[in-house]
C-alpha cells in the first residue's frame, strides 16, 4: 500500500499513517448540533473528511467514515420550545436539511450517522462504569468526570492540568471538585427531553456523546482517526480522550486531524457570534462543485476567508471543467469511442500529492493539467483520439477522487443526426443547411 502522511494534532507532526488493521481505515469526525441551519464553515470538515474517504479508497483502503448528529443539546431543548415542537421534531428538520446540502456537496455516503439520542443507554452505563471507577462523582444535580484521576489530560491541546486549575475559576453556585471537571451527565426533572437510564433521570453531556458513540458504532475502544474543527480540539476531544483513557485505556483515535475555520472578515464563522451565511443558502447561488474547490484550493489545516467573490470565481473554475469534460466528451461519442485508460504517470503524480497530508494544491495542477490538453485536444481537427480517450478518462477519475461531480448525459439520438447532417451537408458544399445547424450544434457544445 503506498505511503501516506497525515498530521497528527496529538503527536504535534506530520507522520506516516498506519492502519491498526493493514487495508482498512476507521473515520469519526464530530458532526452538527441539529438546532438550526448549519453555516457555511460546518462543512469544511465534511468536504475534508470526505476528501481523505475519497482518496484513501483510491489508493485500496476499506474505510469506515462516521460523523453525528448531536440531537441532545441545551440548545436543541431551548430551540424546540420556542418554534412550539417537541426536540426530535426539531432535530430531524434540521437533520433533513443538512442532509440536502450535503447530497449538493456530492459527500460519499457515511457507513454510518448516529444520532445521540440513539445510545442513551450506552452512554448511561459507561457513566456509570466511571463512576464504579472512581472517575466520575456526582456533584449536586450533575455527574462530572473527575479530570485530575486522567494524568495524561491535556496531551491533545499541549496543556499541563496545574496550568488549567490555575487558570479556572469555579462557579460558586458549581459542585464540582476542581474547575476543569466537567459535566457528563445532567440529572434533571425539567420540561427538557429526558431519560430514565442506570445513572438516574436526565440527559448526558456533549463530551460522553461522541466518545460513546464512537466506541459503539466501531465495536471498539481505539480508532484511526478522529477529526473535526480546530475548535473541538479542547474542550471537546481533550475530555473524549479523558474518558476514553479512563473507561478503556486508550486514546480513542491514534490520529487527530483538525480543520481550520472558515472566517467572515477575519473572524471565525460561528452561529453564537451572529456572523454566520448559511450553507444553504449558499448552496443556491453557487454549485456544490464551487463550494467544494473554494474550501480544496487553501490547505485544510489553514484558516480560509468567505467572501461571494471568491465562490463566485469558483464557479467560473467550475464551469471551465465542466465544458472542457463536455466538450471532449462528445467528441469521442461522435467518433462512437468512450473514455478509457489511465495516464499512470499523471494518476500516480495526483495520488502521491494527496498521499502528503491532503496536498490538495498540487493535486489540482495535475487535474488542471488534464483540463488544459482536453481542450486543445478537443480544439484540433486530427487529434489523436485515444490520447483524448485516455486523457478523459483519467481527468474524470481525478475529478471523482477530488469528489467533484461532472454527470454529464449520453449524447441524444436526435442529436447525433443533426451532427451527421451538418457533415454531410458541409461535405456536400451545401451551405445553407450547415449554416442553419451550426448554431444548433454549438448551442449544444458539439461544436
Ligand atoms: P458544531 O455544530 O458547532 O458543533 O460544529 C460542527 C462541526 O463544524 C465541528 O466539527 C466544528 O469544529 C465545525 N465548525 C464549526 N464552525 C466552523 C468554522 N467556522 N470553520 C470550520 N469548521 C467549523
Ligand atoms: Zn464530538
Amino acid at each position: 500500500m503506498r505511503k501516506v502522511f497525515l498530521y497528527d494534532t496529538y503527536e504535534g507532526k506530520k507522520r506516516e499513517f498506519v492502519p491498526l488493521t493493514p487495508g482498512k481505515v476507521d473515520i469519526y469526525y464530530c458532526g452538527p448540533t441539529v438546532y438550526n441551519y448549519v453555516h457555511l464553515g460546518n462543512f469544511r470538515p465534511t468536504i475534508t473528511f470526505d476528501l481523505l474517504t475519497r482518496f484513501l479508497k483510491a489508493i485500496g483502503y476499506e474505510v469506515r467514515c462516521v460523523s453525528n448528529y448531536t440531537d441532545i443539546d441545551d440548545k436543541i431543548i431551548k430551540e424546540a420550545k420556542k418554534e412550539n415542537k417537541t426536540e426530535k421534531e426539531l432535530s430531524e428538520f434540521y437533520i433533513k436539511a443538512y442532509e440536502d446540502c450535503l447530497a449538493k456537496l456530492n459527500i460519499l455516503p457515511l457507513y454510518c450517522h448516529p444520532k445521540a439520542s440513539e445510545y442513551i443507554d450506552r452512554m448511561a452505563s459507561f457513566i456509570k462504569d466511571l463512576e464504579e471507577k472512581g472517575d466520575a462523582y456526582q456533584g449536586g444535580e450533575d455527574i462530572y468526570f473527575r479530570v485530575k484521576s486522567d494524568p495524561s489530560y491535556g496531551a491533545l491541546s499541549k496543556q499541563k492540568i496545574e496550568d488549567l486549575d490555575a487558570g479556572a475559576r469555579i462557579d460558586v453556585s458549581s459542585k464540582k471538585e476542581s474547575p476543569m471537571d466537567f459535566a457528563l451527565w445532567k440529572l434533571t426533572d425539567d420540561d427538557g427531553i429526558k431519560f430514565d437510564t442506570v445513572v438516574g433521570r436526565g440527559r448526558p453531556g456533549w463530551h460522553t456523546e461522541c466518545v460513546v458513540m464512537v466506541n459503539s458504532v466501531f465495536g471498539k475502544p481505539l480508532i484511526d482517526i478522529h477529526g473535526g474543527g480546530f475548535d473541538l480540539k479542547f474542550p471537546h476531544h481533550e475530555n473524549e480522550i479523558a474518558q476514553s483513557e479512563a473507561h478503556n485505556g486508550t486514546r480513542l483515535a491514534n490520529y487527530w486531524m483538525h480543520v481550520g475555520f472558515l472566517l467572515t472578515n477575519g473572524v471565525k464563522m460561528s452561529k453564537s457570534l451572529g456572523n454566520s451565511i448559511l450553507a444553504k443558502d449558499v448552496l443556491t447561488r453557487h454549485t456544490g462543485n464551487a463550494v467544494r474547490l473554494f474550501f480544496l484550493s487553501t490547505p485544510y489545516r489553514a484558516p480560509v476567508n468567505y467572501t461571494e467573490e471568491a465562490l463566485a470565481s469558483f464557479d467560473k473554475i467550475d464551469n471551465k471543467y465542466r465544458t472542457a469534460l463536455t466538450k471532449a466528451t462528445r467528441k469521442l461519442e461522435l467518433a462512437s469511442l468512450k473514455p478509457e485508460g489511465t495516464l499512470e504517470e499523471d494518476k500516480e503524480a495526483f495520488l502521491a500529492a494527496l498521499a502528503d497530508d491532503l496536498n490538495v494544491a498540487n493535486a489540482l495542477t495535475v487535474f488542471e493539467k488534464e483540463i488544459k490538453n482536453l481542450n486543445s485536444l478537443v480544439m484540433k481537427k486530427d487529434s489523436d483520439l485515444s490520447l483524448l480517450s485516455k486523457t478523459l478518462h483519467t481527468a474524470l477519475e481525478l475529478a471523482d477522487i477530488l469528489g467533484l461531480a461532472y454527470p454529464i448525459a449520453p449524447l441524444s439520438e436526435e442529436d447525433k443526426k443533426i451532427y451527421e447532417e451538418y457533415q454531410s451537408a458541409r461535405a456536400n458544399k451545401d451551405f445553407a443547411t450547415s449554416d442553419k445547424l451550426r448554431p444548433i450544434l454549438m448551442e449544444k457544445g458539439l461544436l
